[in-house]
């Protein structure tokens, strides 16, 4: 017997993330809808779900048209296996090759972008006595990752086709995908994201005179998926607008009515009335000016709230926008509620979300802090407990 006597409910006294499953089941409708027919769904879930949740995301987005399911590395295609989760995942990153058992075992796809690695996997593939199927990922313009298309090479190098035909044909190796990955697909102008689609392309017509047809050619994240319809080929690979964000603030047009997906809330914890000149939190960065409410709210920079916000960012109480006042702390913030009417302790506050008519969501508090909303999400942290409501039926 386990001694959970009295434990609380996660969430239920401090800052909670509640997830919007509707919302991703809406999400990906809406993706489903807007991509080419003829490719397939993959899903992006890595960084646990951009911080909502892998596990929760993928059954959802599964249950709704997505086919496949990507992540970073290994560790996080295990989770979701671990969950029954049986979609093709493909892993984006680099897997160790002594790990190729692993990919065996699991049935989960490695992404290659070098010969080198591509014989040490085909080594490992053949102890096994299997052929491992692998993604290839081609580097057109983004500069972190994959085989280089020949515009990138230096004169003189071999060429990308006889470096992908060596892999494709070694033992072991099973050559299933080949893809690349857009590095401004997110801006109103495409004409760099476009460069990239054509050496893509141009890459792939040549591997088809050499004679090597890949089946799952795919290239478009969000922004490709939106913007780029030429792009969407054989899959495509959905991320932020799964999760409801527009993959920039350049990328907003009204059809595409995407729901964000995450909000977090916590209850008031302590409410005081104080003087002019009272100083609030470390560093005593906040002397109030007048007489005035200071609720204190059970989030910090231990949450993911980043203390850059201190001073600058807002919550929402009963409807109305409260500054935050001095430094946010680990664990706390303080917010000035002196001009709201009839604010309680235990009322619930929206720390990003809507609440009534207002509304604060990942892109305002990105741009406060000079970042953007993939890595607002992203950086909550795992105290935060993720509160589900209700799945949603398959559709
Ligand atoms: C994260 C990721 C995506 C999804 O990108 P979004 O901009 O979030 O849609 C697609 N492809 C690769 C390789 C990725 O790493």
């Amino acid at each position: 017997m386990s001694a959970m006597v009295n434990e609380p409910a996660a969430g239920a006294d401090r800052v909670r993330a509640e997830i919007d499953l509707a919302a991703v089941a809406h999400n990906v409708r809406l993706l489903r809808r807007i991509t080419h027919p003829r490719a397939r769904l993959l899903v992006a879930v890595k960084a646990d779900g951009y911080g909502h949740g892998a596990v929760a995301v993928a059954r959802t987005a599964l249950a709704h048209g997505a086919t496949d399911l990507g992540v970073a590395h290994l560790a996080e295609g295990l989770v979701l296996r671990r969950q029954g989760i049986s979609a093709p995942i493909l892993i984006f990153g680099h897997t160790p090759p002594q790990w190729a058992d692993q990919m065996f075992t699991n049935n989960l796809t490695p992404t290659v972008f070098s010969t080198a690695a591509a014989r040490v996997l085909s080594a490992a593939a053949r102890r096994t006595g299997r052929r491992l199927p692998v993604h290839v990922k081609i580097d057109t313009g983004m500069g972190r990752l994959g085989f280089m298309c020949d515009a990138l090479r230096p004169t003189g190098s071999p060429s990308a086709v006889a470096e992908l035909l060596e892999t494709a044909r070694l033992p072991g190796i099973d050559l299933q995908g080949i893809f690349t990955h857009f590095a401004t697909a997110d801006q109103s102008d495409l004409r760099s994201a476009q460069r990239q689609l054509d050496r893509f392309l141009d890459l792939l017509d040549q591997l088809e005179r050499a004679g090597l047809s890949v089946a799952l050619k795919h290239a478009a994240n969000s922004g490709a998926i939106l913007q780029m319809p030429a792009a969407h080929l054989d899959m495509v690979r959905a991320g932020i607008a799964v999760y409801g964000l527009p993959p920039s603030r350049e990328v907003v047009s009204p059809e595409i009515d995407l729901q964000p997906v995450m909000s977090l809330k916590a209850p008031v914890i302590h409410l005081k009335t104080v003087p002019a000149g009272t100083s609030i939190s470390y560093g005593g960065t906040y002397t109030t000016p007048r007489a005035t409410r200071i609720a204190t709210i059970p989030v910090g920079y231990a949450d993911g709230y980043r203390r850059s916000l201190s001073n600058r960012g807002h919550m929402l109480v009963r409807g109305y926008r409260a500054p935050i006042v001095g430094r946010v702390c680990m664990d706390l913030t303080m917010i000035d509620v002196g001009e709201i009417p009839e604010v309680a302790v235990g009322d619930e506050v929206v720390i990003m979300g809507r609440q009534r008519d207002q509304a604060i969501d990942a892109g305002d508090l990105a741009d406060l802090l000079d970042t953007i909303h993939y890595e607002v999400v992203s950086a909550i942290t795992a105290r935060v407990p993720r509160c589900y409501a209700t799945a949603v039926p398959p559709d």
